[in-house]
């Protein structure tokens, strides 16, 4: 039946839907559990306890099985410990008044003699420098984070207010409170993914057991259909006979008229009621009709609309909000597709990762939105100036890597020698002064039996080589070259 047809298009359509729904969450998820991985290794150091539970998250992370209230009870462990060690630090960031901080390395314990720093002190000063160094990694890594769930609008802008906080903040207190919302941010994304998942699985589920519900009064509807077209056939037959009966022992001529023309009227009748009892089941199946083809637009509609989330959903997970250029979940996707094509075409394929000079002087000389700036403007450059079939992305930080697909390593080079004049003559202006941006870049070629991570560990390796050698220059790994 066509509509059967259609029903289970419908219902593989939602399947293929929830499949995919599913990956988009298993890969955010995956990103958030690496970042809060990092945001944990990140504050380790700072006491025995803390270090032990943050080892626990860890662990339990590796585990894979998400018990979110065992989660919330370790947090609360974990902001216990951090209250802990903020009641042994009483002092703020800036210098002055550190007490009884401990020897950079070393953990607080409680029997370490309080008191025995001069505030402003050198260590006092690495000490804070170091807190500071955590908080502006965590901003950053939060930033990334961001960039790869969906918040509400209210708690996105309230984590980007968290996160400039810890991009740029000097008060120890204000950082202290960012810390202890992160990992609160974290535990959220992640029950949020789960919930919105769970709704979703409910919503299919429901509407299956509308459909389901809808069969089964078509079903009854024919069975009823049948039975009254039987009774009427019985009816008829029996009417006929009995006519047949008076004709065959009727003698009266006017007699057996009378009662032909009852029973030809009493066929009539029987007729009558079925036509007008079929008619009234036709009406009901109609509105049914009706009732459902309603639902199924709205399916359709909905079903659409989802579609479409999760492709929105998609490319922002796969895009890095600084710059808009691919971001390194887009990068890997990309490389391994490129690297079969590449098993079984052989043609050539390079790769390039390039990493701007002396980037942290222009965030400590103008700012971090300079710096940002700065990102966005190279970013725009590498987008326009590269051929359309080269993919570029931004890896992290202020490093990029760039797939130069049929390409060898000395086109890639010229290419990239262009690109490197261009930058460095840029007019950038910081505070009115003029300056100048310049890369590094390596670059490694696919040879016979290699993998990924192998030409990406070379391209890396030659971007060191291009630093140490003064950079602002180019290195094209060796074992690329004699190919
Ligand atoms: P090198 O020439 O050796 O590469 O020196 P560098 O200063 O560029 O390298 P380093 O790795 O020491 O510093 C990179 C800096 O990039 C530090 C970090 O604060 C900054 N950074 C990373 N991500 C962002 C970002 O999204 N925005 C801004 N403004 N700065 C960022
Ligand atoms: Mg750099
Ligand atoms: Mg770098």
């Amino acid at each position: 039946m066509t509509s059967d047809q259609s029903w289970k298009e419908k219902y593989l359509q939602e399947l293929e839907s929830a499949d995919r729904r599913e990956k988009q969450w298993k890969v955010e998820r995956n990103s958030l559990e690496r970042m809060l991985v990092r945001t944990s290794l990140a504050s380790e150091g700072q006491a025995p306890e803390l270090d032990r539970l943050l080892a626990q998250l860890r662990k339990d992370l590796r585990n894979k099985e998400l018990d979110v209230d065992a989660w919330r009870a370790l947090q609360e462990q974990i902001d216990q410990q951090v209250a802990l060690l903020d009641e042994r630090i009483p002092a703020a960031v800036g210098g002055a008044g550190v007490v009884g901080t401990a020897p950079q390395g070393q953990a607080f314990s409680d029997d370490m003699p309080e008191a025995n720093g001069v505030p402003g002190d050198a260590r006092d000063i690495t000490d804070n420098t170091n807190r500071l160094r955590i908080a502006r990694r965590i901003g950053q890594l939060l930033g990334q984070l961001l960039n790869q769930v969906t918040l509400e609008s209210g708690a996105e802008a309230q984590a980007r207010r968290l996160q400039q906080a810890l991009l740029s903040s000097n008060d120890w207190d204000e950082l202290r409170e960012g810390l202890n919302q992160v990992a609160e941010l974290v535990i959220a994304a992640i029950t949020r993914s789960q919930k919105e998942f769970e709704a979703f699985l409910k919503r299919v589920d429901e509407r299956l057991q509308q459909l389901r519900g809808h069969f089964a009064e078509q079903s009854s509807a024919q069975a009823d259909r049948l039975s009254a077209s039987e009774a009427l056939d019985r009816e008829i037959r029996e009417e006929l006979e009995r006519a047949g009966n008076q004709v065959r022992d009727s003698e009266d001529l006017h007699e057996l008229k009378a009662s032909v023309s009852q029973h030809l009227l009493s066929i009539g009748q029987a007729l009558g009621r079925f036509r007008d009892q079929e008619s009234e089941r036709e009406k009901v199946l109609a509105e049914q009709l009706e009732v459902m083809q309603e639902k199924i637009a709205a399916m359709e509609a909905h079903s659409e609309q989802l579609q479409s989330d999760v492709k929105r959903e998609r490319q922002r997970a796969l895009t890095d909000l600084l710059t808009q250029l691919p971001n390194r979940e887009a990068w890997q996707e990309r490389l391994a597709f490129e690297f079969n094509r590449w098993q079984r075409y052989q043609g050539p394929l390079t790769v390039g990762v390039l990493d701007i000079d002396f980037f942290k002087r222009i965030n400590d000389s103008y700012g971090h939105k300079a710096g940002d700036r700065v990102l966005q403007l190279i970013s725009r450059e590498l987008r326009e100036r590269l051929r359309a079939t080269d993919f570029i992305a931004r890896f992290g930080g202020e490093e990029f890597m760039v797939l130069f697909p049929e390409t060898t390593p000395d086109a890639a080079k010229l290419a990239m020698e262009k690109l490197r004049h261009h930058i460095g003559k840029l007019p950038f202006h910081f505070s009115g002064e003029p300056v100048q941006i310049t890369f590094s870049a390596g670059l490694a070629a696919f040879r016979p039996g290699d993998t990924e991570e192998a030409v990406m560990d070379r391209a890396d390796r030659a971007l060191y080589q291009a630093k140490d050698d003064g950079r602002n220059r180019l290195v094209v790994d060796a074992e690329s070259c004699d190919q």
